[in-house]
């Protein structure tokens, strides 16, 4: 048997306590009944954090973060810790999300002390890596994603068996553009060979695709041999899609 999937929405800024009522409460209506098929992840902007707890408590759909602090606490205004996390419950966080490396500054070093204080705390990291489109059209796509993971390998050691890799394309997140199931499929197996030279139990990580997924794309993307879910963002904040590709997983 084929392990389980994990579909994980990234709402990134996007919501109000209205607006994540209606959405969980359609994504709960919509699992209601249902064996869970697949394992299943909102990251939800930090300050909803509470509400999501309280909402996705007894139902299949697992609370991540979008972003974790490198360090653990004290003079960090703005910055949320692990711990804090943890508090409320998250199981996931995001880390390296290609908008915290271009916005934010976000070095490799950086990712994988945020992915260190993730593990530390249990909480199961969600690494994301990527090439930028100049990167691709350069040829230099497999050196950036090896290059973005080795970091997260060094920093994490023994531990490393218990990360989620996402392999999120910049030039597909947000664009409509996807990956072909080939060029994801690609990466994903040269993430997959990354990953066993470093621990004997690189085929349980979930490497997950994330660029542009939606309701009519996911099954075959998600039929390639080494894509283990899907990280997505646009598509996770309509309850009908986001359902459908939770869906296509399982198929
Ligand atoms: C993302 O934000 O991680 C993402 C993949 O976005 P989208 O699905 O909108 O491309």
């Amino acid at each position: 048997m084929s392990k389980q999937k994990l579909i994980a929405g990234n709402w990134k800024m996007n919501g109000s306590l209205a607006a994540n009522e209606a959405l969980l409460a359609a994504l709960r209506a919509g699992l209601a009944g249902t064996q869970p098929i697949c394992a299943i992840a909102v990251a939800v902007p930090a300050p909803y954090l509470a509400q999501a707890q309280a909402l996705v408590s007894g139902t299949p759909i697992g609370l991540a973060a979008q972003d974790v602090s490198q360090h653990d606490g004290g003079a960090y205004t703005g910055e949320v810790s692990a711990a804090m996390l943890r508090d409320f419950g998250a199981r996931y966080v995001l880390v390296g999300h290609s908008e915290r490396r271009q916005y934010h500054g976000e070095s490799d070093a950086t990712v994988a002390a945020k992915a260190q204080k993730a593990l530390a705390a249990g909480i199961t990291p969600i690494v994301c890596v990527g090439e930028t489109l100049a990167e691709r059209e350069a040829g230099q796509t497999m050196d950036v994603v090896r290059r973005q993971l080795a970091a997260v390998i060094q920093a994490n050691g023994h531990c490393i068996s218990e990360i989620v890799v996402a392999y999120e394309p910049v030039w597909a997140i947000g664009t409509g553009r996807t990956a072909t199931p080939e060029q994801a499929q690609e990466v994903h197996a040269v993430l997959r060979a990354q990953l066993a030279a470093a621990t004997s139990a690189a085929a349980r990580v979930p490497l997950l695709y994330g660029g542009s997924m939606n309701a009519a794309n996911a099954a075959e993307l998600l039929a390639q041999g080494d894509i283990d879910g899907g990280l997505v963002g646009g598509a996770s904040l309509k309850a009908q899609d986001f359902l459908q590709i939770i869906a296509a997983a399982g198929s």
